[in-house]
């Protein structure tokens, strides 16, 4: 479970130098960025109020947010918002914000406590993200809504330029602060538990808080449920035979502690296997042994060399052959761990590393796990599954009342066999707005009411609903068609709205009609 408090912005990383004699920093605090034009250039951490207020003029010059336009609808004389989303982490926020801008009705709903959304602040154990640090994330465009103008105006911009990687919680610091000063609303502790797609343009969902549940019809559904948006953690099944006292998956929320003096199993190599096997090792686990199927761990990020407009914007027009094959050929070659979180392991004398080392099995003797490996047999008291996730609808009740209609990428596309991908296989078959598309239309109407804007779209979008590089154009993507939507299925409000629009620009006091002179 997350803890209890929001964790205070980090320090400054560095000392900060004194300000230059040619600025006047009496009031740093209230001092705006505009009475100090130079500040930045000077690199002056002029307080995140002075930011705010240069984003509040930004928006200002963009006009944003736009007025709410869409005509509220009813169902069962009960309001039905324009959009619901589900998930108020880094995805939900972005789309939240694109939508209030174009003049959305927007309502989120996220089953975590305030603050500790997504697994920034909760079950990730990296020490720093592995994101480079000046993408733009979720920004939308705003320079001042950059990390990099919230971390500047905090700590200067030496301390920016002294800074390697961003800090995991700083990053959660930044997307709270994003939330608070944009006026984005998340209906914290509030889990969706089901959603039917009705009849009458409407879907409903059941939202439990506090105990009680209660209905919530929107025109558009949006899923922003992340990276195991529409599954789970994946184990091999005889994993789940064995005590769950004796195991975890890498994105359980479990306290490391309970490691201290085991022994420990981490099965995978990813940087989710650098984490768990670094956080067991500082909690003092008495041996860590990283069991690593491949003969080699991956070296190449092939997706970030693959990073480009083009790569984010083009993807999803390519035909289904190569869009296959692209996140396949990324897929097969494996992200590679990041090298700091490696080195956070490798410090440590009692963490091994074995490679070409298949888990294959385990059996349980008292408190001891023997685990069977291609390599031989191991004693283990503890595994961790850093195998990763799956697209698996049963773990996600939710979706029930749908899952059986969503038509998938295997429904309709045959690889060859050498590019055999049960996770591609297994990815919901998207169209261009996001929106599922059912097996048999009739057997689900509505079901194109509901937008997957979580990670599993990957095969049929690219990677834009998910992840801090191109979060923004994904958002920006999605907002701009569920506005070209909820517009199209009202034209005859909106024609009529325009025909009974009586605003004059001119009143008739501005020329005198004349006749025209009579022929000579
Ligand atoms: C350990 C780890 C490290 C990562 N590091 C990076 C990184 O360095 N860089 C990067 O770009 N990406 C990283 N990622 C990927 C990361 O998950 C995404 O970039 C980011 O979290 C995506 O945001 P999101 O909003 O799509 O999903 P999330 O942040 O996961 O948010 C989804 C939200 O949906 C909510 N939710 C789900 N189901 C329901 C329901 N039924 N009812 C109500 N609420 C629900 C959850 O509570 C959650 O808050 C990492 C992922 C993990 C697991």
């Amino acid at each position: 479970m997350p803890p209890g408090d929001i964790h205070p912005p980090c320090p400054p990383p560095m000392h900060l130098s004194p300000a230059p004699r040619s600025l006047d920093r009496r009031d740093p605090v209230t001092s705006s960025l505009s009475d100090h034009p130079d500040a930045l250039e000077a690199g002056i951490a002029a307080g995140l109020p002075a930011l705010e207020r240069r984003l509040a003029y930004e928006l200002a010059c963009l006009q944003l947010p736009a007025a709410r336009w869409t005509h509220p609808h009813r169902h069962q004389d009960r309001e039905v918002v324009d959009v619901a989303i589900v998930g108020g982490g880094m995805a939900g926020l972005a789309l939240q914000a694109a939508l209030q801008h174009r003049g959305v009705q927007v309502r989120v709903f996220d089953e975590a406590p305030a603050g500790f959304e997504g697994p920034w602040a909760t079950t990730a154990r990296m020490e720093t993200l592995r994101s480079p640090k000046q993408l733009a994330g979720p920004a939308l465009g705003l320079p001042s809504l950059t990390f990099r103008a919230w971390f500047e105006a905090q700590f200067g911009s030496a301390a920016w330029d002294a800074l390697d990687k961003i800090p995991r919680l700083q990053w959660m610091d930044y997307l709270r602060w994003y939330r608070r000063v944009l006026g984005l609303q998340v209906h914290n502790e509030h889990r969706v538990t089901d959603v039917w797609p009705r009849d009458a343009g409407v879907v409903e969902l059941r939202v439990e808080h506090a105990g009680r549940a209660h209905a919530v019809f929107a025109r558009r559904l949006v899923l922003a449920t992340g990276r195991a948006g529409l599954g789970g953690p994946w184990v091999p099944d005889w994993a789940r035979a064995l005590p769950r006292a004796q195991w975890a998956h890498s994105g359980d929320a479990f306290d490391p502690a309970r490691l201290r003096g085991l022994r420990v199993g981490v099965v995978g190599a990813g940087a989710s296997a650098m984490d768990s096997a670094g956080s067991a090792l500082e909690e003092g686990a008495a041996r860590v042994h990283l069991l690593v199927r491949r003969a080699d761990i991956p070296r190449i990020n092939k997706g970030k060399g693959a990073g480009s407009p083009g790569f984010v914007h083009g993807h999803g027009r390519l035909s289904d052959a190569w869009r296959w094959r692209v996140r396949h050929y990324i897929n097969e070659q494996q992200v590679p761990p990041p090298r700091n979180s490696t080195l956070r392991v490798s410090r440590h004398p009692n963490a091994f590393f074995h490679l070409g080392c298949a888990v294959q099995g385990a059996a349980v003797h008292g408190d001891v796990l023997r685990v069977a490996t291609s390599a031989g047999p191991i004693e283990l008291d503890f595994l961790i599954f850093a195998t990763g996730f799956v697209v698996d609808w049963t773990q996600r009740p939710m979706l029930r009342h749908v899952a059986p209609h969503v038509r998938l990428w295997q429904d309709r596309f045959e690889p060859t066999p050498d590019q055999a991908d049960a996770e591609l296989s297994a990815s919901p078959d998207l169209g261009a707005d996001f929106e599922f598309q059912a097996r048999d239309p009739a057997a689900c109407p509505g079901l194109e009411r509901i937008h997957c804007f979580a990670y599993p779209a990957a095969l049929s979008l690219g990677v834009i609903t998910g992840d801090i590089p191109a979060i923004s154009d994904g958002a920006v993507r999605l907002a701009t068609s569920l506005c070209g939507l909820l517009y199209a299925e009202d034209i005859d409000h909106h024609y009529a709205r325009m025909q009974a629009f009586a605003e004059p620009e001119v009143f008739g006091d501005e020329w005198v009609a004349t006749p025209l002179p009579s022929a000579p």
